[in-house]
């Protein structure tokens, strides 16, 4: 039997047993897990594996979980007294084992388990770097095949920690990170092996919103305030999901958290659809010249998830939620004055973080003696190169505009040397 059914967030019909990692329902709208057990808890398994609400039955991979904390350095710094921060990523000296940096591991994990549960024999996973060197982790640990799809210019910035001919990893050569999984999805339809499904896969926000699972049980209530650097809006809106069903068990909070999403200046679709409150991002904001301009690669997708009902714009809407816009300038500061105060290296995702939170202090939009949840997606980078070897990825190039025929010539090559 399983814990839990998958419902519409448009006509609410209930699915049961559905592997949704590509589904819709009905059009434009997302679906979302409903967990029998209307109460939280957690049990004597390990790492991430003791929430009761995650998509998964019989979990065989071991999964450390996120350090939530509550600050002392960046606190002061900002004249804040609750303030708690989520630390995804590798500092070992705070038991933060995440050895990928960043909590895309979570979703790689929780995505991987559910598709073998529901008899998926392999996935295509778009990416823009840090979902590539997750779901690349956990594939070469767990034996699951997947096939990365990442645009060229997101190379310079990714490594793996495993041998470079251990996951087929494809480069578009002539697109950006939209284009990767415009390519993705094709290479999905001619290898049979589904497209991890982006926002749609319930197993991917499930497993973003472990954060949210993590900060509840350490913090003992829902916090006031939510801060994170937003890029398809997916980790955003899982961790959303997570607190409306703490409010539902009634236990952790009556209110749900206010959601400060950051975005990086120039680039910041959602930001000036927001501003206007308006459900749709308009095109000029899309311009793939803007991207070119950000520190942030992988808050670069054209393709976020904020009109689809149940995305980012009805989060901010029922959180009464702002969007922020973060120079690049800012976004170097903000990493600095994290390392400084609190004493890790950050990734510049993280750093749109922080200068959310100043700006948010600033503003007055969260006063010094309310809950703060600060969602450190990414860090301690540094902190691994001086623990473990790193290897750069060697891809295939492939065009953006190859034929299906090609597909099936390069992945039968490239998944014969891989087997
Ligand atoms: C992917 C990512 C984000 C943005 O997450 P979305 O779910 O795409 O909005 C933020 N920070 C880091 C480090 C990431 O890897």
């Amino acid at each position: 039997m399983s814990h839990f059914s998958i419902q519409c967030r448009n006509c609410g019909k209930l699915l049961e047993n559905a592997y949704c990692a590509f589904c819709e329902h009905c059009k434009d709208a997302l679906l979302v897990t409903q967990y029998y057990d209307t109460r939280f808890s957690e049990s004597a398994a390990s790492g991430v594996w003791r929430f009761n609400w995650l998509p998964v039955h019989e979990p065989n991979i071991s999964q450390p979980g996120p350090v939530v904390y509550r600050s002392k350095g960046l606190a002061d710094k900002l004249g804040l007294s609750n303030l708690f921060i989520a630390f995804n990523g590798y500092w070992p000296e705070k038991g933060a084992l995440l050895e990928t940096c960043t909590f895309k591991e979570f979703e790689a994990a929780i995505v991987l388990q559910n598709a073998r549960e529901n008899n998926i024999e392999g996935l295509i996973v778009a990416s823009a770097g840090n979902t590539a060197r997750a779901f690349a982790h956990l594939s070469a640990t767990t034996g699951f095949p997947a096939v990365i799809v990442v645009p060229r210019m997101c190379l310079m910035e990714m490594w793996y920690l495993e041998d470079r001919f251990a996951v087929p990893t494809l480069a578009v050569h002539d697109g950006d990170y939209s284009d990767a999984i415009d390519v993705a999805k094709r290479i999905a339809m001619t290898t049979g092996f589904p497209f991890e499904g982006g926002v749609k896969n319930i197993a991917k926000r499930d497993g973003l919103g472990i954060v949210m699972l993590e900060a509840v049980s350490k913090i003992g209530k829902l916090p006031d305030h939510y801060i994170q650097a937003v890029g398809s809006g997916t980790g955003a809106v899982g961790a959303w999901e997570m607190t409306e069903r703490f409010v539902k068990d009634g236990r952790y909070g009556s209110r749900l958290p206010i959601l400060h999403l950051g975005q990086n200046l120039p680039f910041a679709p959602m930001m000036h659809a927001w501003n206007k409150r308006s459900r749709t991002l308009s095109p000029e904001d899309l311009n793939p010249e803007l991207i070119s301009q950000i520190t942030t690669r992988v808050l670069s997708t054209r393709y976020p998830a904020y009109s689809v009902k149940g995305g980012v714009y009805d989060a901010l809407t029922s959180t009464n939620g702002k969007m922020y816009g973060i120079t690049n300038d800012a976004v170097y500061a903000g990493m600095e004055l994290f390392l400084k105060t609190e004493g890790i290296d950050l990734v510049p995702a993280s750093g749109v973080a922080v200068a959310v939170l100043k700006d948010a202090v600033r503003t007055g939009a969260i006063k010094k003696d309310e809950t703060v949840l600060v969602n450190i997606t990414g860090g301690g980078e540094a902190r691994l190169k001086e623990d473990k070897k790193t290897y750069s990825v060697v891809p295939k190039f492939i065009s953006k505009n190859i034929s299906e025929k090609e597909i099936e010539a390069l992945l039968c090559n490239v998944l014969k040397k891989n087997s």
